[in-house]
């Protein structure tokens, strides 16, 4: 039996922690709100008082926590975990971070000989209760492979990116294409719709031609066309249009530390920015179609 520790319960945490316990692993949990750690403990999960507590003994230790900074907090320095660990511990953190975190932490934790991925994940909070994420790994093959099993619990696609930071470069990649393909299905369809077009066979057409993509087949943004979509619900989420534009900073600062022309991509920041400053941040990232006139 493997022995975990999870730090971090939130939406995306709690199911995944939850999945770790389904598979009969032993997991000791902790976060800062008592009651998301109470959800895990009822479902045969054992709490502690702090992190560290929690990592004693660990096998691996999994972080889901908001930004580089909490990641950074929790790993590094005198008080952080790196300082208190066993070599044969290893530390996955699928938090959604900057590379140059991921990369900082990593190597702190390759100076006391302890193995380390960034693991961001794909898939929302749907995928994570239902065990379907896919999860995008930065770091050494070897440490890849003996994660592999942990994070099968927890996902159905499990990729090594490359080197420490992979998983992170990877992640900020691929949601820098989805808000891209996102815009570009909204206007296509809006200006289908403007020039008298029936939204639904639009979207079949589409689908079945070169303008083909995950947005319009799987995540149509016009309200009606797919009945499962957020758009067919409010654009309740889903994913949210705040994480959308954190995800995106993200994005814009990797191009900048490359300087990778980006221009899609910066122009996708701002349309998602001004769409969560004029109130929309709580609603799915699909409702950029409104930013486009009803
Ligand atoms: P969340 O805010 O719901 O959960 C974060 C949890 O971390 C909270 O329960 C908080 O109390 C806890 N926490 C913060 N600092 C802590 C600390 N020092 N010690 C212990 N616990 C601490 O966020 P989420 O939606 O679960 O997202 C987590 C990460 O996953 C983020 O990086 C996010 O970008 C990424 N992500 C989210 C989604 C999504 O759809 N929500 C999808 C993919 C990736």
């Amino acid at each position: 039996m493997t022995t975990i520790a999870f730090i971090g319960l939130g939406n995306m945490g709690g199911p995944m922690a939850l999945n770790l316990c389904k598979a009969g692993h032993s997991l000791t949990v902790f976060d800062l709100v008592p009651e998301a750690v109470d959800q895990l403990v009822a479902a045969g999960a054992q709490s502690a008082a702090n992190a560290r507590a929690a990592v004693e003994g660990a096998d691996f230790v999994i972080s889901m926590l908001p930004a580089g900074r909490h990641v950074a907090s929790l790993y590094l320095g005198s008080e952080g975990l790196i300082a208190s660990l066993d070599a044969s511990t290893v530390l996955i953190d699928s938090s959604t971070i900057d590379a140059a975190t991921a990369r900082e932490v990593a190597a702190a934790a390759g100076e006391a000989g302890i193995g380390m991925l960034d693991a961001p994940v794909s898939g929302g909070v749907a995928a994570a209760a239902a065990g379907t994420l896919a999860f995008m790994c930065g770091g050494e093959a070897e440490v890849f492979a003996r994660a592999k099993p942990v994070l099968e619990a927890m996902g159905k696609n499990i990729f090594h990116a490359g080197d420490h930071g992979a998983g992170q470069v990877t992640k900020a990649c691929n949601n820098m294409l989805l808000a891209i393909h996102m815009i570009g299905t909204c206007e296509a369809l809006r200006m289908g719709v403007d020039n008298g077009l029936d939204p639904v066979v639009m979207s079949e057409i589409m689908q079945a031609s070169s303008g083909r993509n995950w947005s319009l087949e799987v995540y149509n943004p016009y309200p009606g066309v797919m009945e499962s979509a957020p758009a067919s619900n409010d654009y309740q989420p889903g994913f949210m249009v705040d994480l959308m534009v954190k995800d995106l900073g993200l994005a814009m600062d990797t191009a900048e530390s490359t300087d990778s022309s980006t221009p899609l991509g910066a122009m996708a920041a701002t349309l998602y920015s001004k769409h969560a400053e004029n109130g929309y941040g709580q609603l799915d990232f699909s409702s950029i179609i409104r930013a486009l006139g009803d």
